[in-house]
């Protein structure tokens, strides 16, 4: 029995979490997935009845369960906060106490929707492909850091890139475990030419190759890489970088797939005792306050994010593929949340309708 904690969270949070619900009861009825599922508060919904976005309760469950899913945080009421109260403090807490250090985006272009993407269908079409970012250090954490001012009176911003050997090590590793449950070729993407953190992290991606001879690893300057992104992204399949390249490359790899709510994402820790990796699932969306409470939200990103769960923390990779298909199936039969509608060419879809078909196709089988 695994254990899932959900945390539907803000605004359309818990809209596309009620949907994700409707799609686990039809795994736990119809293939008999044994999950045992907690739910909680977290963000703005946590801040209204406890006072904080995160309780310690939430907190330990968070660190005692296999997975959590988390819709999205944050809304306007909560703007005016302190910094330590806002909403999504919840979420960069989480990632720090569970020391969730590869971020993993997916870039999946569905047939269907391939017209959406900024680039020309043949472009992107059938693009399949993984972004892993190193997510707890580099230079949003390196110290020093600030804004001071010089001997001639000038103020200077400093910011530092710093990695040590063991944090390349660890999110090395999870790119090739990663690349070796699919097309087995990995990228490696860093400034080696102008970055002395650049040389060591090539340096130690290098030496992680020795346990990973299936996986063929290929070395890309981070500029490069933005290029060959958009010039030709099916020539990837894993691509593992650091945290400042991989906040930009992994958004310009989701709009290689169109909207924000078809992508999901995983945050992946340390293996626990049971072997399974500490991990939090969540769609890369916000809180979408603008359309929250209409019926108007696409569930995909988020029932996609537990099909990333069965995959990685439930090695259920048969229920993530007939998930996947269904999904693909339904878009392909041209059912569109408001998000995908292009014109008025195909079936208009509330929330729940959406989540309807994808039932209806995993009940076809
Ligand atoms: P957003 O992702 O919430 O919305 C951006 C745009 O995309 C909006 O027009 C929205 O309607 C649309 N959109 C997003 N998800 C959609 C979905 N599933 N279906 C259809 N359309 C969708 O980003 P934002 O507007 O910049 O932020 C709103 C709030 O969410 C803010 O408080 C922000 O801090 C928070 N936020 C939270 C997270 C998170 O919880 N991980 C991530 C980003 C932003």
């Amino acid at each position: 029995m695994f254990s899932l904690l959900i945390l539907p969270g803000d605004g359309i949070g818990p809209e596309v979490m009620t949907e994700v619900r409707r799609v686990i009861s039809w795994f736990q009825d119809k293939r008999n997935l044994k999950i045992d599922i907690e739910e909680g508060l977290v963000g703005g919904a946590s801040y209204d009845k406890h006072g904080v976005p995160l309780t310690e309760e939430i907190l330990n469950k968070a660190l005692g369960v296999d997975a959590v899913l988390l819709g999205a945080v944050g809304g306007p009421n909560y703007d005016n906060l302190s910094f330590d109260l806002k909403p999504e403090r919840a979420l960069l807490r989480l990632r720090k106490e569970l020391d969730l250090f590869a971020n993993i985006r997916p870039a999946q272009c569905f047939d269907a929707l391939a017209s959406f993407s900024s680039l020309k269908r043949e472009i992107v079409s059938g693009l399949d492909i993984v972004i892993v970012r190193e997510l707890t250090s580099g230079i949003y954490f390196g110290e020093p850091r600030g804004i001071h001012t010089d001997g001639s009176n000038e103020r200077v911003g400093v910011n530092t890139q710093r990695y040590t050997e063991s944090e390349i090590r660890r999110v090395a590793i999870s790119a090739f475990e990663l690349a070796l449950k699919r097309n087995k070729k990995l990228c490696s993407m860093e400034k080696a030419n102008v970055m002395e953190s650049g040389v060591l992290w090539r340096d130690v991606v290098n030496e992680v190759h020795v346990d990973y001879q299936d996986v063929e690893l290929s070395h890309m300057y981070a500029d490069n890489g933005a290029m060959q992104l958009v010039r030709d992204p099916k020539q990837f399949d894993v691509i593992v970088t650091d945290n400042l390249f991989g906040d930009i490359l992994s958004d310009c790899a989701a709009m290689l797939t169109g909207s924000l709510g078809m992508l999901p994402s995983a945050s992946l820790g340390n293996k626990k005792n049971n072997g399974l990796p500490r991990a939090m699932y969540e769609p890369v969306h916000g809180s979408a306050p603008d359309i929250s409470g209409q019926e108007k939200a696409n569930p995909i990103a988020c029932i996609l994010s537990f099909s990333m769960a069965l995959r990685y923390s439930f090695s259920d990779a048969q229920n993530a593929n007939l998930l996947e298909k269904s999904i693909e199936k339904v878009l392909a039969k041209g059912y569109r949340t408001p998000d995908l509608m292009m014109g008025d060419q195909g079936h208009l879809c509330s929330t729940s309708e959406m989540t309807d078909k994808i039932l209806e196709e995993l009940d076809a089988g």
